[in-house]
């Protein structure tokens, strides 16, 4: 395509989305607001009311591709004492603001702790953690199956899979709309903010290319999921996914 993003071998996949968040993580929140006009924190209630962490128990969170905390800090704050929240990344920039973001507002809290890696090979154990979640995350990961395999053996047996992700809009109308908006103003709008285009250009041909929803609801099922089902959002610019590892 015109983006370049086409038939890149994995490796450069990834690296070429490292690239996009090194450029942005320092604007990366504010752009969040903007783009999705303050969206994505509705998205993100809506993952935590389907996730509601304990308050009276331990609870072992692991948010990957956690970016700058916005989804560990709503588990801390909704969770009780027992919580604790891995946020786990392969960027260390976007790391850097979400740690300096969690030592504002949970200082000295030992119930996060910030780890770079790999959503595809995740150095962690297995059976460890009562829920997984990744936001808008999956999308960019080049081998999908890998990250679902990880988050499954990572998870406890009873343990819950959420992923938000972009998804496919296809109200009428709604669906025209939604491509202008992706392709005239996202772009400018980074451009305008960040000073670079490529990276929201990215954004939206990543989205364009990611699966329909039900489509990527049988890859969570084929991980060894039970239970995956999907709630469209918005309509459908956003799927909340579901799946649990009984
Ligand atoms: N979850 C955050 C949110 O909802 O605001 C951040 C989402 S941001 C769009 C995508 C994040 O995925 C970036 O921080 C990026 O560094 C991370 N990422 C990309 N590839 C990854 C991989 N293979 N493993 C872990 N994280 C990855």
């Amino acid at each position: 395509t015109h983006f370049g993003f086409e038939n890149v071998p994995l490796g450069e996949k990834q690296a070429k989305v490292d690239d996009v968040f090194h450029k942005v993580a320092g604007r990366y929140d504010l752009m969040n607001d903007l783009m999705s006009a303050g969206l994505h924190r509705v998205w993100k209630e809506a993952l935590l009311t389907a996730l509601k962490p304990p308050r009276d128990r331990a609870f072992h969170h692991l948010d990957v591709a956690g970016g700058t905390g916005d989804v560990a800090f709503k588990v801390l704050e909704e969770g009780g004492p027992q919580t604790d929240v891995t946020v786990l990344d392969i960027n260390a920039e976007m790391l850097a603001v979400g740690r300096e973001r969690a030592n504002k507002r949970f200082p000295e809290d030992e119930r996060i702790r910030f780890v770079q890696g790999n959503a595809e090979e995740l150095a962690l154990p297995d059976n460890s953690f009562d829920a997984y979640t990744i936001a808008f995350g999956i999308r960019n990961v080049p081998r999908i199956e890998k990250a679902l395999a990880e988050a499954y053996r990572v998870l406890k047996r009873g343990g819950r899979f959420l992923c938000l992700e972009f998804s496919h809009v296809d109200v009428p109308v709604l669906d025209k709309i939604y491509e202008a908006y992706s392709f005239n103003v996202i772009p400018p709008m980074g451009r305008m903010v960040t000073g670079e285009s490529e990276p929201y250009q990215y954004l939206v041909e990543s989205i364009r290319k990611f699966p329909r929803p039900q489509v990527f609801a049988n890859m969570i099922a084929d991980a060894g999921f039970r239970r995956a089902s999907f709630t469209p959002m918005t309509g459908g610019v956003v799927a909340l996914h579901s799946g649990w590892k009984l």
